[in-house]
């Protein structure tokens, strides 16, 4: 595969394929559009699809600092983590990545409009719909996929696809990677027997400006016969501990000259960087030294503070919007934290009821959703706030009709109020946050405390026809965590244990740790089984943020793994004060996507609730994690 290096080299072939385009317009006075149906071979074999790429070979990429870190401290055996293994590839790379493709178009059977051009890959098995029908692209908070959502239009006698919503992936296959908030801009171009195929790769994350690619592919005339992907994880590393990701320190990746030293290349051009892609580069680096290659593989001392470049989900519009999920469950976006809905033939279970806000909104869209059946039943994932706060006028709202006429409203030890508005569950520890011994001053209103509430372990219900699993995540974000687990809708809604949007919220002083975050996200991907290609199946509804699959708890836990190992390192081998990890920038790979430099959760306070955690287990909630939550 060629690549463009030169921007120059670039204008200038899209000025030829425009003048191109123009042509074929005047000989042939046609609707625009182009056939590429059918079946296409690229020969592949490049450096960012195949296998033969080499460890700490980054150059010609326009990597951020974000960008070099993270490829870096990649260590190989990451692949071995289950929900990596069978990750399908991004668009481009399955394109550029070689191998078979079968192309076809979906059209109206009554009109012959064109609805949507299919792709399909034979590697990963990756099947691609790419709407030419102009519909919209969804919300920031739908999920995201492998190959992204995809929408095109013919530009002449080119075809540019444009897409969003891709989930994190690599570039190249050796750890290069590319941010969930990357999108892409393709164009296919047709002559003969091949198409040219030219891709804009843009992430404000991990790349300091796009990427752009070319590759060739040609018609095949005969169909190849392998075209499944038959790939089920499996137990590649026996024994390594859950609370295990392979990956390397900074400044420590073993293989870090192994590539420059084999071709005798500088350090520094093979760590890549916008500079790189230019001609010129070859003059700097005449004169360029070790030391500056040296000072590149640890982030910058001093830098200024890297806030989150991600799309914010939430649309701030003072609304409440409605997603489905899958099966009876819906989620309920706009009032600070997510808010679930489980519905059917009893009623609706409401998992969480955001800060109250927007409560009247929130109350109308489950009435729209749940009919003439009531609200019977809100689950709090923990005490937080945004996640409470709505409890009163939901509660209200609702009512609970297995407890009319049971001995709780009928007989000597009855209350008077049982089945009056919807019975609130949760965690003990939840109702402790809530309220107040008697005679001192509660934080919430009593109306919107859990009346129905358990210790440890699960809670169990079986409600419209389906199983719905409560289980608590002792001293994880506080000491009152619960997820709820859908078991026919196969969704887990997971509170503050997971989101999309920030760094987790760890409350020492509530009884979060480090160390019972990670092991809730392990009991959370204990219980998830994606449908192909590592994604589907199980879905995720987060604290805050869009739905998701496994890949993204996974990632998040990956991500606290390395942050902590390295908080760890600086702790045991240096002594480090608190001061001191927050000044050494150990979230540097990560600042882009989840960090903070104000409001509410900065860097630096998830930094601190790092190092209490690791520092003074005792302090926070670890050391009292032990007991079995399964
Ligand atoms: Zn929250």
């Amino acid at each position: 595969m060629r690549r463009f290096r030169n921007s120059l080299l670039v204008g200038a072939i899209l000025v030829l394929v425009a003048a191109v385009g123009a042509g074929a317009q005047n000989r042939e006075p046609q609707t625009s559009g182009l056939d590429i149906t059918g079946a296409w071979y690229s020969g592949g074999a490049s450096m960012e699809g195949g296998a033969n790429t080499e460890l700490v070979d980054y150059s010609g990429l326009p990597l951020s600092e974000a960008g070099r870190l993270y490829a870096l401290a990649w260590d190989p055996s990451r692949w071995t983590s289950r929900q990596q293994q069978c990750m399908a590839y991004e668009p481009t790379r399955l394109l550029h990545g070689g191998g078979n493709f079968r192309f076809w178009e979906e059209r109206d059977p009554t009109t012959q409009k064109l609805i949507a051009i299919k792709f399909y890959g034979q590697i990963t098995e990756g099947t691609r719909t790419v709407w030419m029908d102009g519909r919209p692209h969804p919300p920031a908070y739908a999920k995201h996929s492998f190959l992204g959502f995809s929408t095109g239009k013919y530009e002449g006698n080119v075809l540019t696809v444009y897409t969003t919503h891709l989930k994190r992936n690599y570039i190249r296959t050796n750890g290069v990677a590319m941010s969930d908030q990357t999108t892409l801009v393709e164009h296919f171009i047709r002559h003969g027997d091949r198409i040219t195929y030219i891709t804009v790769l843009t992430d404000p994350v991990y790349l300091t400006e796009p990427l752009i690619r070319n590759s060739d592919m040609r018609r095949s005339a005969r169909n190849p016969e392998a075209w499944l992907y038959a790939c089920d994880d499996g137990e590649q590393i026996l024994g390594r501990p859950d609370d295990q990701v392979p990956n390397y320190l900074f400044g420590q990746n073993p293989y870090l000259r192994e590539h420059a030293d084999k071709y005798h290349i500088p350090l520094l051009g093979a760590l890549g960087g916008p500079e790189t892609l230019y001609p010129d580069y070859k003059e700097k680096l005449a004169s360029a030294t070790d030391a500056d290659a040296i000072a590149r593989i640890r982030p910058l001392p001093n830098a200024p503070a890297i806030a989150s470049r991600a799309v914010d989900p939430d649309p701030h519009d003072g609304e409440i919007h409605v997603w489905p999920v899958q099966g009876n469950v819906y989620m309920l976006i706009g009032d600070g934290g997510n808010i679930a809905v489980q519905i059917g033939e009893e009623g609706a279970l409401v998992v969480d009821t955001g800060t109250g806000k927007l409560a009247a909104k929130t109350v109308a869209a489950i009435k729209k959703l749940v009919g003439d059946k009531p609200i019977q039943y809100i689950v709090n994932t923990s005490f937080r706030p945004e996640h409470t706060g709505g409890n009163v006028m939901v509660h209200e709202a609702g009512s609970d009709p297995s407890l009319v006429g049971s001995f709780f409203s009928a007989g000597a030890q009855s209350f008077s109020d049982a089945g009056v508005g919807a019975t609130i569950i949760a965690h003990n520890n939840v109702l402790n946050r809530m309220s107040a011994p008697t005679g001192q001053v509660a934080p919430t209103p009593s109306a919107g405390w859990p009346s129905d509430t358990y210790l440890q372990g699960r809670r169990r219900k079986y409600y419209n026809d389906e199983g719905v699993e409560i289980l608590w995540q002792p001293n994880a974000v506080t000491d009152g965590d619960s997820i709820v687990h859908f078991r026919r809708s196969d969704v887990i809604v997971t509170g503050d244990l997971f989101t999309t949007t920030q760094y987790p919220f760890i409350d020492i002083k509530n009884g979060g740790s480090l160390q019972g975050l990670i092991a809730a996200l392990n009991r959370i991907l204990d219980r998830t089984i994606y449908k192909h290609q590592g994604e589907g199946g199980t879905l995720i509804i987060p604290g805050h943020g869009r739905v998701c699959d496994e890949f993204e708890v996974a990632e998040y836990r990956d991500m606290l793994v390395i942050i902590r190992d390295r908080v760890q390192a600086l702790i045991i081998k240096q002594g480090a004060t608190l001061e001191q990890v927050q000044a050494a920038r150990v979230t540097a790979d990560f600042d882009g996507r989840f960090g903070a430099t104000s409001g509410a959760w900065t860097t630096n306070m998830f930094l601190e609730a790092v190092y209490t955690s690791l520092k003074e287990p005792t302090k926070s909630g670890s050391a009292k994690s032990s007991m079995k939550t399964r």
